[in-house]
């Protein structure tokens, strides 16, 4: 059993405040009653809840997407450090949720947080060709070669074989955009250091066909809708 303010704030329909003047305006409807109380408790899976009259088409998982800001680890706990999870609103918390997969501490950028296994499972593994997209600022001039390299796959000096990844340099030179399908620890980083170069600045623009929302400032979230969500798997690599 759920409470109606937290299972309407986490489908979309507003912060925890807004909600409940949405519910108090009698604007919701449990099986058919109105509801003006805010603490009900309901059972989502089988309890038909509407708004304005419409449906609400309750999902059980949630698909949240963060712009993680710097100095914060993308992990469900950390003893030391403030995590991905301590930075949601308090009506998106629920047990179970977790980054589905990871950005080191100094990367920002787009972070899908879910309490779907299977999903997050399947988002991650190369196999499915979901590309992350990620710009990168380096000390130094990234070159032709080193695009050549990226696009072979890169051998790190441990024997560890990267995919083929798709290396588009800016006009600075200085700076780059970055498509892998693996996430291997501190791989761009280790892919730039493979060419010479270090990565001063690192920021995650897009998850294959998501790209984070502009709108959201470092450390703000949003629930995904049913279409973002399928837009993951939508092949973005040209
Ligand atoms: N590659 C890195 O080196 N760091 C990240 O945070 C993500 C990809």
């Amino acid at each position: 059993m759920e409470r109606i303010d937290k299972v309407l704030a986490s489908h979309n329909f507003g912060s925890r405040k807004q909600v409940h003047k949405l519910i108090k305006s009698g604007a919701v409807q449990i099986n058919g009653s109105c509801c003006t109380r805010t603490d009900v408790k309901i059972d989502p899976e089988t309890d038909l809840i509407e708004v304005d009259g419409k449906k609400v088409q309750y999902s059980r998982f949630l698909y949240i997407m963060l712009n993680k800001p710097r100095g914060v680890v993308s992990a469900s706990r950390d003893k030391n450090a403030k995590t991905v999870l301590d930075l949601l609103p308090a009506e998106y918390k629920r047990k179970g949720l977790f980054p589905a997969g990871r950005l080191d501490k100094d990367t920002e950028g787009l972070i899908l947080i879910t309490d779907d296994g299977e999903f997050a499972h399947k988002m991650l593994s190369p196999s499915q060709k979901v590309y992350k997209t990620y710009y990168a600022r380096l000390d130094g001039e990234v070159t032709q070669e080193a695009v050549s390299r990226f696009r072979q796959g890169i051998l790190f000096e441990d024997g560890t074989q990267c995919l083929p990844a798709r290396l588009t340099v800016c006009a600075d030179k200085h700076s780059a955009y970055v498509q892998i399908c693996e996430g291997k620890f501190h791989q761009v980083k280790k892919m730039f250091c493979a060419c010479g170069l270090r990565v001063s600045y690192l920021k995650r623009l897009a998850v294959g066909g998501l790209q984070l929302d502009e709108k959201l400032k470092p450390g703000e979230s949003k629930m995904l809708t049913e279409c973002e969500k399928q837009l993951i798997f939508i092949v973005n690599m040209h």
